[in-house]
């Protein structure tokens, strides 16, 4: 962001601009049309979740000039929802009106080998890794992990896609192949207790809030289930969120930011992943938090100060992919009629395949262990039996 855009307030009905028009686009649209902005997207389809909310859209790929071209013409900000952006279009767009996150954020997440050679140089922890461009790398990655090691495709993978694990050091070099030869990471295994998540949301003068901590579930490398607050004691639910405060800070960004983290079963908190964008695992704070991480991504973006990240509740969250569509419609009623607390959200995709995102349900509960267990009652109740 040029520093004549840090001090910019921008006040409602201003027109705020999202890129990318999945699900986390449309629920960043519906907390900016709540707040009274007018809000739109430049989306690669027409009639994906987020152009179906929006008050304008914009139809092309996101680094396409004559595209941007058109997008600047409507906006007063941008934002991102997703991190595969070009670096130069955003830098381009960031020279004529506030960008939040900016290029910087967006270039150093999109790549893993950046990403992790980052926080290494911040003295932030990871698992230990290695680069893999070259056959001696991939050797060198080997002798120094050991087995099991992960390979990691650096550029955009996400959701599991782009990795391979490697069992036996004879297999790292058609693991590799597997890939493509392309630039990897190289992780050693790590054998967690569970994974956790903070989003944070940093404004433009460097104030920074965090959410309570989250606990993920992952089924098939998808995000499956999300509790908060998560049940860490409260020196690692400290440190998780001073380390996510230390990476938002370290990278300078304004807006929302994602850290992933494993935890091992002697409470040490490792880096996984950074997302500079609102998190799947961040959802339930539409209903469970003062103010959602949407809420707090439109007030980063405006310039104004950041909303509340308590609870209102303990809450959780399932997701609700494709594979529920396989026998025809849900049950909604009947997962309705079965639990009036459960909160839905559907994103509107037209298609469902197997491990798509298409929607979640959300329920609050003052005990956040009978919070999952409803949720998930729920989810079982829309299968038709
Ligand atoms: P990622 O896309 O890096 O978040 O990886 C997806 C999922 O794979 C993670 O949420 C973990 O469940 C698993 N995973 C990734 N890296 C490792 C690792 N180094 N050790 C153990 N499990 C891992």
């Amino acid at each position: 962001m040029s520093p004549r855009h840090a001090s910019t307030i921008l006040r409602p009905p201003a027109s705020l601009g999202v890129i990318g028009g999945g699900q986390l686009g449309r629920m960043f649209l519906q907390a900016a049309q709540r707040m009274g902005y007018r809000a739109g997207v430049l989306g690669a389809i027409p009639e994906g979740p987020g152009s179906q909310v929006a008050h304008w859209s914009v139809v092309g790929p996101p680094d396409h000039l004559p595209a941007l071209r058109s997008f600047l013409g409507q906006v007063d900000a941008v934002t991102v929802e997703f991190e595969n952006v070009s670096a130069p279009a955003l830098r381009w767009l960031e020279r004529r009106v506030p960008v939040r996150p900016g290029w910087k954020t967006v270039w150093v997440s999109q790549n893993r080998l950046r990403e992790k050679t980052f926080l290494a140089r911040h003295g932030l922890p990871l698992a230990p890794w290695r680069p893999v461009r070259t056959e001696a790398e991939l050797v060198r990655a080997v002798e120094d992990l050991g087995s099991p090691m992960i390979l990691k495709t650096a550029a955009s993978g996400y959701d599991g896609k782009g990795q391979v694990r490697v069992d036996d050091p004879s297999n790292a070099g058609a693991a590799w192949n597997q890939l493509g030869r392309v630039a990897c990471v190289a992780e050693g295994w790590v054998t967690f207790a569970s994974e956790v998540s903070v989003v944070v949301a940093r404004g433009a003068d460097g104030e920074a809030v965090t959410f309570p901590v989250a606990l993920n579930r992952h089924e098939r490398h998808i995000l499956d289930s999300t509790v908060m607050p998560a049940p860490v004691g409260p020196i690692v639910s400290r440190d998780a969120r001073d380390l996510a405060l230390s990476v938002a800070q370290a990278l300078g960004t304004v807006g929302v930011l994602t850290v992933e983290f494993f935890l091992t079963a002697e409470g040490r908190l490792l880096i996984n992943e950074l997302a500079p964008r609102p998190h799947n695992s961040g959802h339930l704070t539409i209903e469970g938090a003062v103010a959602s991480q949407f809420e707090q991504q439109v007030r980063a973006l405006c310039g104004l100060p950041l909303g509340g990240t308590d609870l209102v509740s303990p809450a959780a969250m399932v997701n609700l992919l494709g594979d529920l569509w396989k026998d025809g419609e849900p049950d909604w009623a009947g997962m309705m009629r079965r639990d009036p607390g459960v909160k839905l959200h559907l994103y509107g995709k037209k298609t469902a395949a197997p491990g798509r995102k298409m929607g979640h349900l959300t329920v609050l509960d003052p005990d956040r262990d009978t919070a999952l267990a409803r949720a998930i009652a729920a989810r079982e109740a829309l299968i038709r039996r």
